[in-house]
């Protein structure tokens, strides 16, 4: 009887043990692995330029919040995006209100890591707070030192690796800088007029001595007025404008309205604010410039 009663005990006491283990093995919070180093982009142009800085480096994990051929301006984060943020090592943002959503989620995520802002550097155009610095390559140069700089920071051990993959991909965005100035010295700087969704190209018109016009303002969820929507018809037909475009990513009916009324065709797909999927035309920042030089040119002929 003693042993029958002790047995019981003892198999109770397991199997108590066990529930107890497993209680505890599913509720283990997220335990970080301490070589790998956790980075999160806002946006995939910042993925593209953490990822080459990175590159060779097998203890990187880049994740962008906004996914390729998505639009930063209206993106709405989802809770799954306040855990990656959470668990991020590192996180580049834009900055210049871009992405206010993710800034938001960033402060309510628990985040304790330092974040860093891409434009931190760059001179801003002067008469409202225009996001899209990117589309200037000089500016683009700004965004890599200002990523190769927190990564020399922040992971110091591995500082050659950034600093040489740093250094080859500003050569190749100066190349890209020197490249798109030729193409567009191929066209009379009086015919360089072009019409498109958003006003996302302040920087891109001022680096290349291009006017870029556009029925809405700085963000794609801007509205047009009916006053802006006349002028810019009008000016199209006046100035006998060809170059009429659409984005990847803002909603095009307005600008098709537009290249209806003014009987233009629309002269392809221009990338400003997210690049495309892989097999896209634009899976780079390079790709996505010399897409984007390419499309304008041919427009212009
Ligand atoms: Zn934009």
């Amino acid at each position: 009887m003693f042993i029958r009663k002790s047995f019981l005990l003892i198999s109770s006491f397991i199997a108590l043990a066990f529930v107890f283990i497993l209680y505890n093995q599913e509720s283990t919070p997220y335990v970080q692995k301490q070589d790998t180093l956790k980075v999160v982009t806002s946006f995939t142009i910042l993925r593209d330029f953490a990822e080459k800085i990175t590159h060779g480096l097998t203890h990187i994990e880049i994740k962008s919040i906004v996914p390729p051929e998505a639009d930063p301006h209206s993106y709405q984060p989802i809770p799954l995006d306040s855990k990656i943020l959470f668990e991020a090592n590192i996180i580049f943002i834009n900055g210049l209100d871009f992405e206010k959503g993710i800034e938001k989620m960033i402060q309510s995520s628990g985040f304790k890591g330092n974040v860093y802002k891409a434009t931190q550097n760059v001179k801003v155009r002067p008469d409202l707070i225009d996001p899209h610095t990117w589309h200037d390559v000089q500016n683009a140069i700004l965004y890599v030192k200002e990523l190769r700089n927190a990564f020399c920071t922040e992971d110091p051990k591995h500082q050659d690796i950034y600093l040489k993959n740093a250094a080859e991909l500003i050569k190749s965005l100066e190349n890209l800088d020197l490249w798109i100035k030729n193409e567009f010295k191929k066209i009379p700087i009086q015919k360089r007029i072009v019409v498109t969704t958003h006003d996302a190209f302040w920087y891109f018109g001022k680096a290349y001595d291009i006017q870029f016009l556009s029925p809405v303002g700085i963000s794609t969820e801007a509205e047009a007025s009916a006053q802006n929507v006349a002028k810019l018809i009008n000016f199209i037909n006046e100035n006998n404008i060809k170059a009429v475009f659409v984005e990847n990513l803002a909603n095009s009916k307005l600008i098709e309205q537009i290249a209806g009324e003014t009987k233009r065709s629309l002269q392809g797909t221009l990338y400003a604010d997210s690049l495309s999927d892989p097999n896209g035309p634009a899976p780079d920042f390079v790709s996505m410039l010399k897409h984007n030089v390419h499309t304008i040119c041919k427009a212009f002929e």
